[in-house]
């Protein structure tokens, strides 16, 4: 911690739906917490806002096509800027920081987190890409309370299994809302829309997760991502559709008994957890008051009609380099989509042809999975191209 005893916090990603709310937890906890460095991709008006709110000294962003922006100029005095991937990562393990929220989207995310643990800082993980691609890499570089889950069922999960002895679990459920096309049969989810599948029926998120959440990738990347959090096989992990999304995930043991995680819908929830811990500060959202909550239903998923889930049981059970793959045709997949360029369907057939194309070998180096996604990538861009 600084010299005022609170936490050094910076932010990679802090233009997104997770970075803003992370911010706001910061600004209602601002006797405990302190920014100390902020990225951004593209949003610079927006950096240089929350640059100038909490009085940030150095800031990085990634894309490097914004060198010379004017809205640069109007970075607090004294706030150094640098550009590129690596400016960012140089910037989460500088000294003066104690922790890192990882908060950018995609593969992108997988060498700042790998260069965080490696300088001994906390890593706050909401980037699940970074596990699912390099999970076999990451988790050895985490010792003991290093790395914590954002994603809010792995926060859930985490919290289930504290104080329990982890060999006496049983299985893990991983709950998901079901989209917003929960119910849908196959033919249906050939023909909606980009604004139908923006449009989820629980949470406000970044566009990309938002679209992994309809297709259901999400709960298959987190699937994957609990396997190397938690140490166990995909099995163990169970997904259960729970419509209110107000039960974040749940342990069962032994005995039956199953630990269960509730609350409010609202990410800033586990971000501030994975900043607070193992402490609770007071929430920074409303409560959930049961008595009127209604029901609770829960439901089984469908893998015929959701590929994708069937796609990240296929990756997560194979292991090896074809989680890299997976993650990154989906995410040029799930860009086309966005773009009107291929079908909401197309995405799981995009995904499963590259992932057909690919000899898988064991994970070994960070360089490695660099190819396989950029490989990845270019043969998703051509069924794409074929497609429309
Ligand atoms: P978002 O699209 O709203 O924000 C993405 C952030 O990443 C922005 O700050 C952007 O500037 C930055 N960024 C984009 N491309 C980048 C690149 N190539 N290099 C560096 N930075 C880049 O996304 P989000 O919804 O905030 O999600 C961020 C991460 O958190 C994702 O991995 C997502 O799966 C995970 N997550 C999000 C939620 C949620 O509620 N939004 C919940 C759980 C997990
Ligand atoms: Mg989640």
């Amino acid at each position: 911690c600084g010299e005022d005893g609170r936490k050094r916090i910076a932010i990679l990603g802090c233009t997104g739906s997770i970075g803003t709310q992370a911010l706001d937890v910061c600004r209602q906890h601002a006797d405990k917490l302190q920014i100390v460095a902020l990225t951004a991709h593209s949003r610079v008006t927006e950096l240089v806002a929350a640059a100038r709110e909490f009085n940030v000294k150095r800031v990085a962003v990634t894309d490097e096509r914004r060198d010379g922006d004017p809205a640069l100029q109007d970075l607090p005095d004294g706030c150094a800027c640098a550009f590129g991937a690596q400016a960012a990562v140089d910037l989460a393990v500088s000294d003066d920081v104690d922790c890192v929220l990882v908060s950018i989207v995609g593969a992108a995310g997988l060498a700042a987190s790998a260069a965080i643990l490696q300088a001994g800082k906390q890593l706050a993980l909401a980037n699940k890409e970074s596990l699912v691609v390099g999970g076999d890499l990451l988790m050895p570089m985490a010792q003991p309370g290093q790395l914590l889950p954002v994603d809010s069922e792995h926060s859930a999960i985490f919290q289930c299994y504290l104080g329990e002895r982890a060999d006496q679990a049983h299985a893990i459920w991983l709950t998901c809302s079901g989209g917003p096309f929960y119910g849908y049969s196959r033919d249906q989810l050939e023909k909606v829309t980009v604004a139908d599948a923006l449009a989820h029926p629980t949470w406000n998120m970044g566009a990309k997760i938002t679209i992994d959440s309809a297709t259901l990738m999400n709960k298959g990347l987190e699937r994957i991502e609990a396997c190397h959090l938690f140490g166990v096989d995909m099995d163990f992990v169970r997904v259960l559709i729970q419509r209110q999304s107000k039960i974040h995930s749940m342990v069962e043991y032994e005995d039956g008994s199953v630990i269960a995680h509730l609350g409010a819908s609202d990410m800033r929830i586990p971000i501030q957890y994975a900043f607070s811990y193992p402490d609770r500060w007071s929430t920074p959202a409303p409560r959930v008051d049961f008595r009127t909550l209604g029901s609770l239903d829960f439901g089984e998923p469908d893998t015929g009609a959701f590929r994708c889930l069937h796609l990240a049981e296929i990756a997560g059970r194979t292991g090896g380099t074809l989680p890299c793959v997976l993650n990154a045709a989906n995410e040029v997949a799930v860009a086309a989509f966005l773009d009107g360029t291929c079908s909401f369907t197309d995405i799981d057939r995009i995904v499963e042809s590259c992932m057909d194309d690919h000899d898988v070998q064991p994970v070994q180096s960070l360089e490695q999975l660099a190819d396989i996604d950029r490989w990845a990538r270019r043969r998703a861009a051509e069924a794409c191209a074929a497609r429309s």
